[in-house]
């Protein structure tokens, strides 16, 4: 069906279309807009009427008088629907999941087998890979879950594409909710017991195409149990991988010359001995105005005549007239400023050493290298995946 929003891009959001709400990097809120109805969140209120016919990726401000904050409308993608799903189980990120379907080779077209469904993460991400021409089974043995799957599935008009089971694959083996050949060339197991499911894959694998299987556990002897099952079952390249993901910054970083930072100490040296000949200035000014400030107090003491009593009061004006200066000189000329004027530098100039004209990254006139950061670890479900290929029986010789 075209109508997925996971397989389409749609422009504006149609009247109780699927919307995600992005409000922070960590809370992204799935919201179906309906008139009248309205998204309460500790940044405001956002009603659902303005939504409705808005293009995907707005921003959308708050309807409420006293916040003012803001979120974005997003289109549905599995990546996203993953950050935002109602979790009933542990599920796969997206770095994992993106690495798995690469691995097991899954495109459009492809028929594969999950089990179990859990949250149905992963299962987006297939769905969407897949696409209008291949199938997912997914197979669920807890039957609020598998429920819950099964109907947000048929919601994101997904149903032509994933098939939901509900039954348990390592009692029973994988039985399709409803009789038909699965033909499955790719196989994704993510439950406690994988070694108990694999025997039963081979009545429901593609006779004729290689098959390829990843089982994602947390723990070792989880992979142990699972590796000697796959060996016994004649599933060869066995290997065990773990994807850690992290974020790389790549930037660029300006070239500087040893003589930027020799000039740099020097910069620091001649603020400092500036800074300390203004303190200077400042204390003697300070010290004049107090002096002046006496003796015109002990002339009005004195009763000395009018003539000398404007006299005095002008040299107090004088006094308070020299600290200011120097207080707003001071304040006007930073070492910096001063500096650059003593140097062939402009203001506008780019300083290696300090204040100056800012430069870009990578703007051209400038020597840059490229450098790159490693930031923290990403948020992944950290879990062994184990890989495996069945390739398919040799022809009859006849
Ligand atoms: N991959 C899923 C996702 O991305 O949302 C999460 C799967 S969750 C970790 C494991 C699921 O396997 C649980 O929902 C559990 O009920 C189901 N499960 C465990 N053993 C099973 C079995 N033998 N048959 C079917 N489902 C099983």
């Amino acid at each position: 069906d075209s109508s997925s929003p996971f397989l389409e891009f749609k422009t504006s959001i149609p009247e109780n279309g699927l919307v995600l709400a992005w409000l922070t990097r960590d809370n992204t809120k799935p919201i179906r807009p309906e008139p009248g109805s309205a998204l309460h969140t500790r940044f405001g209120s956002f009603q659902h009427g303005s939504m409705i016919s808005s293009k995907y990726g707005t921003q959308l401000a708050s309807s409420s008088s006293t916040q003012a904050g803001f979120i974005y409308l997003l289109h549905p993608t599995p990546e996203l629907w993953s950050m935002s799903l109602p979790h009933r189980t542990q599920i796969v990120y997206t770095p994992d999941a993106s690495y798995i379907v690469q691995r097991l080779r899954i495109r459009p077209g492809s028929r594969v087998i999950e089990a179990g469904t859990g949250s149905a993460s992963f299962t987006h991400a297939l769905a969407r890979t897949v696409a209008k021409t291949g199938r997912v089974w997914t197979f669920e043995f807890h039957e609020p879950r598998f429920q819950m799957a099964e109907k947000e599935i048929e919601d994101h008009d997904l149903d032509c594409i994933v098939k939901c089971s509900h039954g348990d694959v390592c009692k029973n083996g994988f039985i399709p909710a409803f009789e038909e050949i699965l033909d499955a060339s790719a196989v994704f197991l993510d439950l406690p017991s994988p070694w108990m499911a694999i025997p039963h894959l081979k009545k429901v694998i593609s006779k004729d195409k290689i098959v390829r299987i990843c089982c994602f556990s947390p723990c070792m002897e989880q992979v142990q149990r699972t590796i000697e099952v796959l060996q016994k079952e004649g599933w060869l390249d066995i290997e065990m991988v773990e994807v850690s993901c992290k974020r790389w910054e790549a930037r660029k970083e300006m070239i500087r010359q040893p003589e930027d930072a020799i000039e740099r100490l020097r910069d620091i040296k001649r603020r400092r001995n500036e800074g300390l000949r203004k303190r200077n200035e400042r204390k003697l000014a300070e010290e004049q105005n107090q002096e002046a400030l006496s003796e015109a107090q002990e002339s009005e003491e004195g009763g000395i005549d009018s003539g000398s009593t404007a006299r005095e009061s002008g040299l107090k004006r004088k006094a308070e007239e020299a600290v200011s200066e120097t207080a707003a000189e001071e304040e006007a000329t930073t070492p910096t400023e001063k500096h650059i004027q003593d140097k062939p530098f402009l203001p506008s100039e780019y300083n290696p050493w300090g204040k100056g004209k800012r430069v870009h990254e990578g703007e051209a006139g400038y020597e840059w290298k490229d450098v790159s950061k490693v930031e923290a670890e990403l948020k992944s479900h950290t879990s062994y995946l184990t890989f495996a290929y069945l390739p398919p029986p040799f022809p009859d010789k006849g």
